[in-house]
């Protein structure tokens, strides 16, 4: 599992340009900062086998930004065409080789009042990570909630939805778990802190709706196909609190994290060799590293970090 340790890179997209990590500043008076009102989207690059490097699924991540800022009233007209150039210009500006990327795209409310006369600038950070499988983690069960959909909708990725995620990895680091499950306010399993969960009983991998509290995760719909393509069955439906201390394998899912697997649920050992989920983990990387493409997903290459990549081969 990666531990975040925020990495300053040296640029910022901000303000329609490339800023400096030094410059890249919001105002204490706007919501942004007020309310912590913001909606974003966490995407991945990855070198792919070939010497491209791809972005996946951009446009699933795209769609669901809009979605998220229409449901929180934030205006966010730009087009997929200049979301897609912003990410190019600021990628390519921090590239090397053989490092894959993250790129947080949000949506920082800069402008407006309750609502009124709201502007929101497009604001995108990326950071660098070294190739590695998903760590194994150790898992608990939180007791903190998330929310109902009438309160603070778990679909709608905007930071607030995140303050209950870092109370329950807090929670988590105190039991030696580096990971928390989230439950719903009915007390079923709604996700992780930032990931989706999956479980395995009797060979079928299963995975709560969204609609129990968890994010319409673009990755939780690329497993739900590679899994058709192994022959591994694949369902969505509630899941009790009681079926994770039974089951017999636990992961979690989603774009920044991959797929690692559970090695314990509330101190109780799970076998890592989890041979369900790992062959699902193994078929994803090779996916979204073009060592093995699928129709699931989708690779996008960006043009100026074709260009630097050239320029970083044969300089
Ligand atoms: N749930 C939460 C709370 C998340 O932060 C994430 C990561 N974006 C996910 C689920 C997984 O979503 P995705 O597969 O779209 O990255």
């Amino acid at each position: 599992m990666i531990v975040a340790k925020l990495q300053k890179p040296k640029f910022v997209f901000m303000g329609g340009q490339l800023r400096s990590w030094e410059e890249a500043f919001i105002h204490v008076g706007c919501e942004a900062a007020i309310r912590g009102l913001n909606v974003f989207e966490g995407l991945k690059g990855y070198w792919q086998a070939d010497g491209t490097f791809g972005l996946v699924q951009l446009r699933r991540h795209y769609d669901r930004l809009c979605r998220s800022a229409r449901v929180l009233q934030i205006p966010f007209d730009q087009s997929y065409e200049e979301f897609t150039k912003a990410i190019d210009l600021l990628v390519g500006a921090l590239i090397e080789p053989g490092r894959d990327m993250w790129v947080r795209a949000t949506l920082f409310v800069t402008e407006g009042h309750w609502g009124e006369d709201t502007v929101a600038d497009l604001i995108l950070t990326a950071y660098h990570q070294d190739r590695h499988l998903p760590e194994p983690v150790e898992l608990g069960v939180s007791t903190w909630r998330r929310s109902a959909d009438v309160a603070l909708p778990a679909r709608v990725k905007t930071g607030t939805n995140y303050q209950v995620a870092r109370l329950a990895r807090i929670e988590g680091r105190a039991h030696g778990c580096q990971d928390m499950v989230l439950l719903n306010p009915w007390g079923r399993v709604a996700e992780a802190t930032a990931s989706c969960i999956l479980i395995v009983r009797d060979r079928t991998v299963l995975t709560p709706p969204a609609a129990e509290g968890a994010l319409e995760s673009i990755t939780v719909d690329i497993i739900e196909q590679l899994a058709h393509s192994l022959g591994i069955k694949f369902e969505r439906r509630p899941i009790d609190r009681t079926e994770l201390l039974v089951a017999d394998e636990i992961g979690l899912c989603g774009t920044l994290h991959e797929l690692p697997v559970a090695k314990s649920i509330e101190r109780l050992p799970l076998s890592e060799s989890s041979p369900v989920l790992c062959a699902l983990q193994a078929r994803y990387l090779d996916a979204v590293r073009g060592a093995s493409p699928h129709a699931a997903v989708e690779l996008t290459t960006l043009p100026s970090v074709k260009a630097a990549a050239k320029q970083q081969i044969s300089p």
